[in-house]
């Protein structure tokens, strides 16, 4: 069994469309999203319906929620605000449904989906600290997490005796005895400084991780973003990958 599991597509549909076009090479069986389809770009519909059409399992992001009223806009910045507030206003038909459909975590034999936290899913944390590491781990059922959210891709691997250790590699092997809690980083909006769209790949038969990278066309973005007039300065991070 071949997943693509990818997250935070943030409305970019050009680079949303480079990802799964690089998906077609890898032989994958089901597709995965962990959330944040909308928010931030100018494609909210056009991004919800290709993950409705193509993807088997979904779970809710906060952009995702905040843009049908089931999350505060308390919580986001001013720019991000404008943008779930634009996305709201510009969701057609039974786009709004479907992420009002969204749950806030998935499990299965193999792995849990969850955009934040296992924590409180429902209050969208970052995963960002060992405690809050901990606690997941702690929740988890399954031996391998996937969560996205930060925009920042990397693997936390922990032993038996409850060591954690961090692990910023783009292949990872599973091995018995750990368990791990897989960030897949951003398609839409990655912030680790490479403006290219970020994916993963399990290998559930092989126990194999991949993150991998794809170009795409960013000033097209980038563009689509000032033309719809959303916040400028959402066009103009994506060309530096912050
Ligand atoms: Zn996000």
């Amino acid at each position: 069994m071949r997943y693509a599991i990818f997250s935070d597509i943030h409305s970019n549909l050009e680079a949303l469309e480079a990802v799964f076009n690089a998906y077609r090479l890898e032989a994958i069986d089901e597709y995965c999203s962990v959330g944040d389809i909308v928010g931030y770009a100018a494609n909210p519909n056009e991004c919800i319906e290709k993950i409705k059409d193509s993807v088997n399992i979904s779970v809710a992001g906060n952009h995702d929620w905040a843009s049908v009223g089931l999350f505060s806009l308390d919580y986001f910045n001013p720019e991000a605000k404008e943008a779930i507030i634009w996305s709201e206003n510009n969701l057609q038909g039974i786009n709004r449904p479907y992420l009002e459909s969204l749950e806030l975590t998935y499990q299965t034999k193999d792995f849990t989906l969850v955009h934040g936290t296992l924590g409180k899913p429902n209050s969208f944390d970052y995963l960002d600290n060992q405690d809050i590491a901990l606690e997941t781990f702690a929740l988890m059922k399954t031996r391998i997490c996937f969560v996205g959210h930060t925009h920042i891709h990397g693997i936390l691997a922990m032993d038996k005796e409850g060591n954690v250790g961090y692990f910023k590699r783009d292949y990872f092997k599973i091995e018995e005895d750990y368990k791990y809690i897989i960030n897949v980083g951003s398609i839409g909006q990655p912030r680790d400084g490479d403006p290219r769209a970020v994916y993963c790949v399990y290998d559930k038969d092989k126990g194999e991780i991949f993150i991998k990278r794809t170009d795409y066309d960013v000033e097209k973005t980038r563009k689509k973003v000032i033309a719809a007039g959303l916040p400028k300065f959402l066009g103009e991070r994506l060309l530096i990958g912050r």
